[in-house]
């Protein structure tokens, strides 16, 4: 294996096409790699995280100004582990040729199903999961026997760098290539012919990704964003359902996209709500300015927007709670506390646009169903939560409301299985990985007739007369 030449792609132009054409050759010279290579790649995946994860750890930790090398490992790299762990263990048995019923007018036919590659997948990774959201796509992709270009994000630089090093030293260019640079590489990145796309990021540039995938019939997988509601019943100890979301709500300061975004809550809790999360968050983060622990925001501008959406509930009415237990001065950082918004209405930002940072509105309701209706009125969001411990209302609550996923009494914990799809519907994305469901995402499922000695088509071709064919009609 001859290592990959370290090239920073600043001419796209110039450098994508080849790339992918190289990839697209090399696939096709061996287009069907057995169980055993596929294994051996996510096996070198894996080594290649082993010996890099401190320096990807540290480069997080550089791009966001501030990331606890805990989270960066509980949140980025000890997923990624568990997910090569999980395919190297599950696809022999996925990728096994299925046999399938053949209907008696195939008589002396058999039926099968065979799971392809599809080629080379093209994968574009969003700033607040630099690391698990470019590999953990990529081990599915391996899984299914493809070959990968990765786009990292412009907003997570030194990560992006660290992993173009890491995968040119463990993988050739035949094999992996990754690809630095900003919206004018990732506009050309996804108008390449790949024989699919992996996008991760906002649902805004998830539409332009498809129409410039549309172009090429490229299928794509968008991973996409949205407002992910919190109901949480009456019966339910508020204290408790406070201190399970702030656990999820802190994690990388909010900047997640199965991130709690709002809370229904029932009218006489909202200010008992405000104070038991208040209580749990300051638990987590007695100190905000120089504690790692807590995730700086990714970028002055990202700062500033969360700030604008403060600003605005304020002005519209809304009272804002901000959590600073130490009374600390955040001007001049790019941390933010917390903030509840008490009072929110549907003309504030804060619940017209995905948060993605540590704001947390809080919506009264009266009745469970207008709860379920509010939800419904509004876009499919990435994961829905609900807390309660009545079977039959969490049975009505999944099976009334559309979302990429649900946790029940907990939140965001379904990202963390392995065994399960991971997708949004609607305007929080389109197809799935992990799982078995990420395997056939990534590969071709593909008919296959095969006829034996014996022709019946004697007996079901014309003349139509034929008796035979008669019986079947
Ligand atoms: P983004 O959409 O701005 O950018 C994501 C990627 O798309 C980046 O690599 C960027 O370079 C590229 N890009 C930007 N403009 C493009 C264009 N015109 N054409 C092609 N590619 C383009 O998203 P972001 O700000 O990096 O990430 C935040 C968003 O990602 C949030 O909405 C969040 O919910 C979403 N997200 C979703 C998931 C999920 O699994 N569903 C996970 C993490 C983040």
């Amino acid at each position: 294996m001859s290592a990959q030449p370290i090239l920073d792609i600043v001419q796209p132009e110039t450098a994508l096409r080849p790339a992918l054409d190289n990839l697209k050759h090399a696939f096709l010279q061996a287009p069907s790699p057995s169980a055993e290579q596929r294994i051996e790649r996510l096996q070198r995946l894996h080594q290649a995280l082993v010996a890099y994860q401190d320096r990807l750890i540290e480069a997080v930790d550089r791009d966001f100004n501030g990331r606890s090398s805990a989270e960066t490992l509980m949140i980025e790299l000890l997923p990624i582990f568990e997910g090569i762990h999980y395919n190297k263990k599950h696809l022999r048995k996925w990728m096994k040729t299925s046999s399938r019923k053949t209907p008696l007018m195939l008589f002396g036919a058999s039926t099968q199903v065979h799971y392809q590659p599809l080629g080379v997948v093209g994968i574009v990774v969003p700033w607040n999961f630099p690391i698990f959201l470019g590999l953990s796509p990529l081990a599915g992709a391996l899984a299914a026997g493809n070959l990968a270009m990765i786009k990292t994000s412009e907003f997570a630089p030194a990560t992006g760098a660290l992993m173009k090093e890491m995968i040119a030293e463990y993988f050739t260019s035949d094999e992996i290539v990754v690809v630095n640079g900003g919206v004018e590489v990732a506009t050309e990145f996804t108008q390449l012919p790949f024989d699919h796309i992996v996008f991760t990021g906002s649902t805004q540039v998830g539409s332009i990704v498809m129409q410039a995938a549309a172009k090429n019939l490229t299928p794509v997988t968008l991973e996409l964003g949205g407002k992910s509601p919190v109901i949480i019943h009456d019966d339910f100890p508020i204290e408790e359902a406070a201190k399970r979301i702030a656990f999820g709500k802190g994690l990388n300061a909010g900047q997640v996209c199965v991130s709690p975004d709002y809370i229904l809550v029932p009218r006489n809790k909202v200010d008992s709500f405000a104070a038991a999360f208040s209580e749990a968050i300051a638990k987590h983060y007695a100190t905000l300015k120089d504690n790692n622990d807590y995730t700086s925001i990714i970028t002055e501008r990202q700062r500033d927007r969360l700030l604008d959406n403060i600003h605005d509930a304020k002005e519209k009415g809304a009272e804002v709670v901000v959590i600073n237990p130490a009374n600390e001065d955040f001007s001049g950082t790019r941390k933010l506390p917390m903030h509840v918004v008490k009072g929110a209405t549907s003309d504030m930002r804060v619940m017209k646009e995905e948060i993605f940072g540590p704001i947390l509105p809080i919506l009264p309701y009266d009745e469970l169903d207008d709860a379920i209706q509010y939800v419904q009125d509004h876009d499919r969001p990435l994961a829905l939560y609900y807390f309660d411990w009545d079977k039959n209302r969490i049975d009505k609550v999944i099976r009334r409301t559309h979302s990429g996923g649900v946790c029940i009494n907990e939140v965001m914990t379904h990202t963390m299985v392995d065994d399960m799809p991971f997708g949004g519907v609607g305007s929080s994305g389109m197809g799935h990985y992990h799982g078995k469901e990420g395997f056939l995402n990534f590969s071709k499922a593909k008919s296959i007739v095969v006829k034996g000695r014996f022709d019946a088509s004697q007996y079901i071709a014309a003349p139509w007369g034929n008796k035979l064919f008669n019986a079947f009609i």
